[in-house]
C-alpha cells in the first residue's frame, strides 16, 4: 500500500480550499474503510472508521496489537455521545462540560452501534472529544466516529511528529495528515465513569486535582506506577498490561538525589561504554552539562512539567534514530503532570528503576 503524506498548517486559523479538501479525501478514505493517521492535542492518532468492525481489525493489523486492547472512540460533537453511550451517569455530562473537547476519555457503557471488534470485546467504550481543530474536521467528513490508538506499532512510544508515524505506518495505511509537532505530548486522561467513584485508569494532562474540582470523589488505578503485577493486581485499561512506549535501548530510570543520580549514570554509562554499548541519557536542563554519555538529551527543565511530557516520546524516539543501546534516565516529580510523565516512562523502562 502506498502511504500519502498530506501537510495541514497547524497553526493557521482557517484551512485552505486545498486543506479543506485533503481532509475531506481523508474523510472519505476512512468512510470507505481505510486508514488516516492525524494529529489531536495529545499525540497522533491512527483513524478508522469506529463503527466498522473490518476497520477496527485494520487498525489492530496496522499497528501490530493485540485485539483485545480497545480502541478509543473519537467525536466532534457532544449530541454524538448518546449514540454510542448508554446509562450514562450524571458526572460524565459534568466532565464533559468541564474537560470537552479537550484530551480526556470517558469509560462509559455501550450501545449496540459500536462493534465488539472496536472495544477488544468489552461492553464498555472509550470515547473522546479532542479539541484539535484538524481532527476535529477530520471527524466530522468521516462520519462522527472514529475509532484511533496512537499512531505507533504496538509497544513503540506515541508518535508526536508525522516524521515517527511514518517511521512506523509507512505502507501499512492509506494517508497521514502532517500536522506538525502536538501541544501535549502525552495520550489522554482516562477516567472510567462505570464504576463509583470513578477511577483513573491511565494518567495524562488532565490530573486527578482537576477532576476532583468538578467531582466530588475519584479513584486512581493502584497500578499506574506500579509495575501492574507486584500486588496481583491487574490493570483495568487493558491496554496498560502491555509493554508500551519502550524505545529498542534497554531504558534503566534513576531515581534519588540529583548528586547521587548524576554519579550513578555517569559510572554506569563510562562502564557500559568499556564494555561497547552506545549510551545515551535523558535528563532535565539542570545538569546536562555535567553528564558524559554518547547521547545526551535533554527533555526539558526541571519542573516545567508540560515541556517534559512534550518532549518525551520524541526524545526516546531519537535515542533509536542514533542508535542507542543502553538508556539512563533521571526520574521526575509524580505531583500533577508528573504523574503521566513517570507512568509512561517507567512503561517505557518495563519499570527498570534503581533507587539510590
Ligand atoms: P491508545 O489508543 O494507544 O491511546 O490506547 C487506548 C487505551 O485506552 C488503552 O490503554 C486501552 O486499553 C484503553 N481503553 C480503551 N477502551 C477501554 C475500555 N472500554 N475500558 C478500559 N480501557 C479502555
Ligand atoms: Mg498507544
Amino acid at each position: 500500500m502506498n502511504t500519502v503524506t498530506v501537510k495541514i498548517r497547524p497553526e493557521a486559523e482557517k484551512f485552505t480550499a486545498e486543506e479543506d479538501a485533503a481532509l475531506r479525501r481523508a474523510g472519505s478514505i476512512i468512510q470507505s474503510g481505510g486508514l488516516v493517521a492525524f494529529p489531536t492535542e495529545t499525540v497522533y492518532g491512527l483513524g478508522g472508521d469506529a463503527l466498522n468492525r473490518e476497520s477496527a481489525r485494520k487498525i489492530y493489523a496496522a499497528k501490530g496489537r493485540p485485539s483485545d486492547n480497545p480502541l478509543i472512540v473519537h467525536i466532534c460533537r457532544l449530541e454524538d455521545l448518546e449514540k454510542i453511550a448508554c446509562r450514562i451517569p450524571e458526572e460524565a455530562f459534568h466532565i464533559a462540560d468541564a474537560f470537552w473537547p479537550g484530551p480526556l476519555t470517558m469509560i462509559l457503557h455501550k450501545t449496540a452501534l459500536v462493534p465488539s471488534e472496536t472495544t477488544g470485546g468489552l461492553d464498555t467504550v472509550a470515547v473522546r472529544f479532542p479539541s484539535d481543530r484538524i481532527a476535529g474536521r477530520l471527524i466530522r467528513y468521516s462520519g462522527g466516529f472514529v475509532a484511533a490508538p496512537s499512531a505507533n506499532r504496538s509497544g513503540r512510544p506515541s508518535p508526536t511528529y508525522a516524521k515517527y508515524v511514518l517511521q512506523d505506518m509507512d505502507g501499512r495505511i492509506d494517508m497521514i495528515i502532517d500536522g506538525g509537532q502536538v501541544g501535549i505530548g502525552l495520550e489522554s486522561t482516562i477516567l472510567d465513569l462505570t464504576v463509583s467513584p470513578p477511577q483513573i485508569l491511565r494518567p495524562g494532562y488532565v490530573t486527578g486535582e482537576m477532576l476532583r474540582k468538578v467531582l466530588k470523589e475519584v479513584d486512581t488505578d493502584v497500578t499506574i506506577l506500579g509495575d501492574g503485577d507486584g500486588d496481583g493486581q491487574a490493570p483495568r485499561a487493558p491496554g496498560m498490561k502491555y509493554r508500551h512506549y519502550a524505545p529498542a535501548g534497554e531504558l534503566t530510570v534513576v531515581e534519588g538525589s540529583p548528586g547521587a543520580v548524576l554519579a550513578y549514570i555517569n559510572r554506569q554509562t563510562a562502564e557500559e561504554e568499556k564494555a561497547g554499548e552506545r549510551t545515551g541519557i535523558l535528563c532535565s536542563g539542570e545538569n546536562l552539562c555535567r553528564y558524559r554519555a554518547d547521547v545526551i538529551k535533554c527533555v526539558g527543565s526541571r519542573g516545567d512539567d508540560e515541556g517534559i511530557a512534550r518532549h518525551l516520546f520524541a526524545v526516546l524516539r531519537e535515542f533509536d534514530d542514533e542508535g542507542v543501546t543502553k538508556i539512563y534516565a533521571e526520574a521526575f516529580d509524580t505531583a500533577g503532570l508528573g504523574q503521566a510523565i513517570m507512568n509512561r516512562l517507567l512503561k517505557a523502562a518495563g519499570h527498570r528503576i534503581v533507587k539510590l
